[in-house]
């Protein structure tokens, strides 16, 4: 692993970081069919329609075609010409694509028996599949991936753990952060963590981010990335004082509220218009969200 990967990591409960990601995504994530299934074929058909196209307008695609095709024997010995005119039909981007996935059902009934193969290397024989299509196969078919890195996945990196725009250092801490034998679930994970809250304007509040007390995006209230290069808009800066608030009660431990204000406000004066009471409602707030507590006039990180 790289020593960026592992500077990144220095100070961070890995366990924890893994834990709250895992739990928010089996409570929280979208409800996509292909993420019912560990069915290799179901899971091609729709990593290859998602490479194009959004998600949400992929889910009737991916239930006509696995109407029509409903295995890759039956995809194997279709017409091209039927699955080329279906890719038009239902506006899935590049007809290559249908091409070569009609290609691979045939490789797959010829050279493979109809089996998948399941390690992502080899998944790569098949045409048109390329190292990130092979690995997301694996990882939700097989349960058999390494880390996925795509551009979400970096922009989470980059915020939460600062770690600098690098494929090699990207690649050595998403592979540090996954946990061993768990590639379906964390791969599904962190991308929705990326593709809901951690979007190019995060939503970190909103989607309720389980990485909010680790983040040094959240903390700074810098949210820039290697794909936002500069600050995105926000209605407020509530968020970046609420960040502000975590960072210091992870620094110093519990504060009282006036020893706590100077550190999240240079403005801040006890009994000012963001004094006390204002603090008081913030932390309230994060107690809320279950991120702190206000214990009187000490305010502490949830434990
Ligand atoms: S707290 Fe916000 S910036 Fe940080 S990882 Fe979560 S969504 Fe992204």
């Amino acid at each position: 692993m790289s020593e960026t990967a592992v500077d990144a990591f220095e100070d961070v409960n890995v366990d924890a970081v893994q834990d709250r990601l895992l739990t928010w995504y089996r409570e929280n994530h979208r409800d996509f069919p292909w993420r019912e299934t560990e069915a290799a074929y179901e899971i091609l058909v729709s990593e290859v329609m998602s490479q194009q196209t959004q998600l949400g307008r992929v889910v009737d695609a991916w239930h006509d075609f696995l109407d029509r095709w409903p295995t890759v024997e039956a995809l194997a010995d279709a017409d091209r010409a039927d699955v080329v005119g279906f890719w038009t039909d239902h506006s899935l981007g590049y007809n290559n694509r249908a091409k070569y996935l009609h290609e691979a059902a045939g490789q797959l009934v010829t050279e493979y028996d109809g089996q998948f193969p399941e390690d992502p290397e080899e998944l790569q024989e098949l045409m048109g599949v390329g190292p990130y299509t092979a690995n997301a196969v694996a990882s939700f078919a097989f349960n058999n991936g390494d880390a996925v890195v795509d551009t979400n996945v970096k922009r989470v990196l980059y915020r939460a753990f600062g770690v600098p725009d690098d494929d090699a250092a990207f690649e050595a801490a998403a592979s540090r952060l996954m946990p061993e034998g768990e590639s379906r679930d964390w791969n599904n994970a962190i991308m929705e963590l990326g593709g809901v809250a951690c979007q190019k304007t995060p939503r970190c509040d909103e989607e309720g981010c389980p990485w909010r007390e680790f983040c040094e995006a959240y903390r700074s209230g810098d949210f820039t990335a290697p794909d936002v290069p500069t600050q995105p808009e926000f209605e407020g800066s509530r968020r970046q004082f609420r960040g502000r608030v975590i960072g210091a009660l992870r620094e110093h431990g519990p504060l009282e509220l006036d020893d706590l204000g100077p550190r999240v406000r240079v403005d801040y004066v006890p009994d000012g218009e963001y004094g006390r009471e204002w603090l008081r409602e913030l932390v309230t707030d994060l107690e809320v969200d279950g991120l702190a507590e206000l214990d009187g006039e000490v305010a502490r990180l949830k434990r």
